[in-house]
């Protein structure tokens, strides 16, 4: 729990560096922008000048995409939490995620009858949920399959290095890609790790999932096997049927003391 502790305020100011940066670096790219844009209204019809300015822009689009992504994981809020019904949420998302991944993966799902809601932030999983897919779709480049399945996991204490003993959710997104050689898995839940190359990857998936997992009182666990392919579990605790009830009412009382 220490470790995790550490770990999640390492995140902490990791994001917070992170924001400031990308925010000054976002400013630049806009006035480079503007600049390429008035650039190419003067400049004479020469196709080759023309063009430079294209490379130009698109190059600072890229980089602006960027620092988007990465003022999105800089802006996380404290966790919402609430009880959250698996089946429905990756039900709901279901043509979102077709969406991210394109024709050539198929996203099965499936649930058990009965599986009890977790205690977690929705918004959050849903973002959480994305990257793991599209995380599948790049270890996938000639198609195949990615399989979200859930369980219930009840431990006991010792049982798990990462968990307390008690109930909880398995949520896993299961794909047939490359898979991930051992010198790298141990370091891909590591901030800015990433082997997509400058431009396409940030590294700021998993550390984003991991976090959010463990703020939640769960873990991210994954397993995998070149050639095979990944299976990355979120670990969540279930939901006691008073978390809605416990998170909002001392705010409530709060707000009313003011
Ligand atoms: P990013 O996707 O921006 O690289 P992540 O933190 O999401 O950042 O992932 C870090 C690295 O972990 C990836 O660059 C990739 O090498 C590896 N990885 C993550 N998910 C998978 C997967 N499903 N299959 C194979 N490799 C993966």
């Amino acid at each position: 729990a220490r470790e995790a502790l550490f770990q999640s305020q390492k995140i902490e100011a990791i994001g917070q560096l992170t924001g400031g940066i990308a925010h000054d670096f976002n400013n630049l790219l806009m006035a480079i922008l503007g600049s390429l844009d008035l650039l190419r209204k003067r400049l004479p019809d020469d196709p080759n000048i023309l063009r430079l300015v294209d490379n130009a822009t698109r190059g600072a689009l890229r980089g602006s995409a960027l620092t988007q992504r990465m003022l999105t994981f800089a802006r996380r809020r404290q966790l919402e939490t609430r009880a959250v019904e698996i089946p429905e949420l990756v039900g709901g998302m279901a043509e979102l995620l077709a969406h991210s991944i394109g024709p050539s993966i198929v996203i099965e799902h499936r649930f058990p009858a009965r599986l009890p809601p977790v205690a977690t932030d929705e918004n959050q999983l849903e973002s959480a949920l994305i990257n793991l897919v599209v995380n599948a779709r790049d270890a996938m480049p000639d198609g195949g399959t990615v399989t979200i399945t859930a369980r219930e996991a009840r431990l006991r204490e010792g049982e798990h290095a990462a968990l307390q003993a008690g109930s909880y959710v398995v949520l896993a997104i299961e794909d047939t890609g490359v898979g991930i050689a051992a010198e790298t898995l141990a370091r891909v839940q590591e901030p800015f790790f990433t082997t997509k190359g400058p431009g396409k990857g940030t590294g700021l998936g998993l550390p984003m999932v991991r976090a959010l997992a463990e703020q939640s009182g769960g873990t991210l666990d994954i397993r995998s096997t070149v050639g095979r392919g990944t299976c990355v579990e979120i670990w969540l605790p279930v939901a006691v049927s008073q978390v809605k009830a416990t998170v909002s009412a001392p705010d409530e009382a709060a707000a009313m003391r003011r």
